[in-house]
């Protein structure tokens, strides 16, 4: 049950995910990864081990944008590889998924995605949430009850947060159960998500906190 820090305003995103993700070191960690939304596509920038390896892969292979949301991995379903790190994205990268916690049913719902027709990268539980995520979105076309509708399927304790390239003025964050908690961060025209304070103190200090199956939208 390790790190979450997101954020959405007219500042560069990467580095204050990166520094947000430093802070929450303390929790433990295996992986480090890190969405970015630029140019309208989703960059993923993920790498096994310390997050210096994220920061040196950061500084080899720049990526910029002003939403961006990074994960800190426990592994609990599938090894500690780079395709396991999270940000996990949908069939059509258009949509990534950072989680804590445990999806203890999918098993069940990966059969079901499997038929029909969504491709797996990973061996983790986490990216059925993803899948299920995409699943909705096109069948409603809304990116907030797709989430909603994805978080009914789930059980097991656990804190996500949704980024797609198809609503990139939102950030969609939610928390069930406890899997570490849900922070959002108010700042001035910026938001901040994070699964502990110290992810966010050095930007705001006006915070809610999410209860179990409660949903945060953050926009700038
Ligand atoms: N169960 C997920 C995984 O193994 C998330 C682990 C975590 O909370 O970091 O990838």
């Amino acid at each position: 049950m390790c790190g979450i820090v997101g954020y959405i305003g007219p500042r560069e995103a990467p580095s204050i995910v990166l520094n947000g993700l430093r802070r929450l070191e303390y929790r433990g960690y295996d992986s480090a990864g890190m969405a970015v939304l630029q140019d309208g596509k989703l960059v993923l920038r993920r790498s096994v081990g310390k997050i210096q390896r994220l920061a040196e892969l950061l500084e080899a292979q720049p990526v910029q944008g002003h939403v961006s949301i990074g994960h800190t991995r426990w592994a609990t379903h599938g090894s500690v590889t780079e395709a396991n790190t999270h940000p996990h994205t949908d069939c059509k990268e258009q949509i990534v998924v950072i989680h804590n916690g445990i999806v203890e049913n999918y098993r069940e719902l990966k059969d079901e995605l499997l038929a029909e027709g969504h491709a797996f990268r990973s061996q983790t539980d986490t990216e059925v949430i993803v899948h299920l995520v995409e699943k909705y979105r096109d069948e409603s076309g809304d990116l907030v009850s797709a989430v909603r509708a994805a978080l009914q399927r789930l059980k097991g304790p656990s804190a996500v947060v949704v980024l797609s390239a198809l609503d990139p003025d939102r950030v969609v964050a939610a928390r069930l159960g406890n899997a570490g908690g849900v922070v959002i961060g108010y700042g001035d025209k910026e938001m901040f998500v994070a699964s502990d304070m110290p992810a966010i103190l050095e930007h705001t200090q006006t915070m809610s906190f999410l209860e179990s199956r409660e949903m945060a939208v953050i926009t700038e």
